[in-house]
């Protein structure tokens, strides 16, 4: 029987390697020394099994999606991930989960070069809750409150597979997928990509407002940016991209789970038209693609609109875990 030191000594402590911590695991407390000048982003993100993924889900997926949502927020503020550190209450210590788990874990640390500092271990219903560690310039975090009227709304990547491919798994399709198309839409709920490069880029080039990582849908997530500021916005739903097995899909469907899907961890951000030359070239060079989909307003609320701008209502809402 795996003890909680031995399990912590075999699958989460590796040789330290150069970071800012200059004490990880293994004392009560990890030491980091702060870049000078810099400011700390500090952000939580939990799992829990039944709420956010099913049941017996493959390890070495959830090993990544853990830590791929976490730093989907360090890149929603623009900053630079240096650490993190792994809470994880566990039914029982399995040798093939944790060997699956801290590989899919350490696979996307180190593809971001960072380390695995602390954290606590406990046995109980499959939790997993990690905080991350980032750093950025004072001044440049993109904040939600900071778009402003006239800015451009954009959007990295595409949308909507995630929801496709649970919807699929749900069996609420009119017409299912075929299997290639289910595993194919399934890579985008299992694996997101969170956009490191593209939030760093953007923050240290001053020239993006405001930015959010779209988690529960983007009409959701972008109430949060248009409340924070102060502002409205017109969104061209049918200018949202969808991803590749969503895009063959009917265009009911199309807008309804690019508007509002969940689960995409692609940025949606605020610039001002004046940088768009700019925000296609850090799009250019952190190789994200970006599409521009709409524009924040003076007057308040969402307005949804399609490709000739006329008024759309979709009855949409973004996902609320007390509320479904
Ligand atoms: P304490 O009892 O002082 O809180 P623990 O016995 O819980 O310390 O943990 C011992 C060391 O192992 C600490 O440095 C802690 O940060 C680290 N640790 C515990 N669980 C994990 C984990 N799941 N991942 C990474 N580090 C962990
Ligand atoms: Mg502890």
């Amino acid at each position: 029987m795996l003890s909680e030191f031995d399990l912590i000594q075999e699958y989460f402590q590796r040789p330290h390697h150069a970071t800012r911590a200059i004490l990880g695991i293994g004392d009560d407390c990890a030491l980091l020394t702060p870049a000078p000048g810099m400011q700390t982003a500090i952000s939580s993100d939990m799992l829990v099994e039944g709420r956010h993924f099913f049941a017996g889900e493959d390890a070495l997926r959830l090993g990544h999606k853990s830590l791929a949502v976490n730093l989907s927020d360090l890149a929603a503020m623009g900053a630079r991930p240096v650490g993190f550190t792994l809470a994880l209450a566990l039914p029982s210590a399995e040798r093939d989960w944790l060997a699956g788990f801290s590989q899919g874990l350490f696979a996307l640390a180190d593809a971001h070069n960072i380390e695995l500092i602390g954290g606590d271990t406990t046995r109980g219903p499959l939790t997993i809750c990690i905080t991350v560690f980032g750093e950025l310039a004072p001044g440049r975090a993109l904040r939600r409150s900071n778009a402003l009227p006239g800015d451009d709304l954009w959007i990295s990547g595409t949308l909507g597979d995630a929801r496709l491919a649970l919807a699929a798994y749900r069996g609420e399709l009119a017409t299912p997928l075929t299997d290639a198309e289910h595993a194919l839409a399934a890579v985008r709920m299992h694996t997101p990509i969170p956009r490191v490069a593209l939030g760093v880029a953007l923050a240290e080039s001053g020239m993006a407002h405001a930015a959010i990582d779209i988690s529960d849908g983007l009409v959701g997530d972008l109430a949060h940016i248009l409340k924070r500021s102060g502002v409205g916005a017109t969104l061209d739903v049918d200018a949202l991209p969808p991803g590749q097995v969503l895009a063959t899909q009917n265009a009911a469907l199309r807008r309804a789970y690019c508007a509002a899907g969940g689960d995409d961890y692609e940025l949606c951000f605020t610039a001002p038209a004046s940088a768009r030359a700019a925000i296609l070239a850090i799009a250019g060079s952190t190789a994200t693609p970006v599409t521009r989909v709409g524009s924040i307003d003076a007057q308040a609320g969402l307005r949804l609109v399609d490709a000739q701008g006329a008024a759309l209502d979709l009855g949409l809402t973004g996902f609320d875990h007390f509320k479904s």
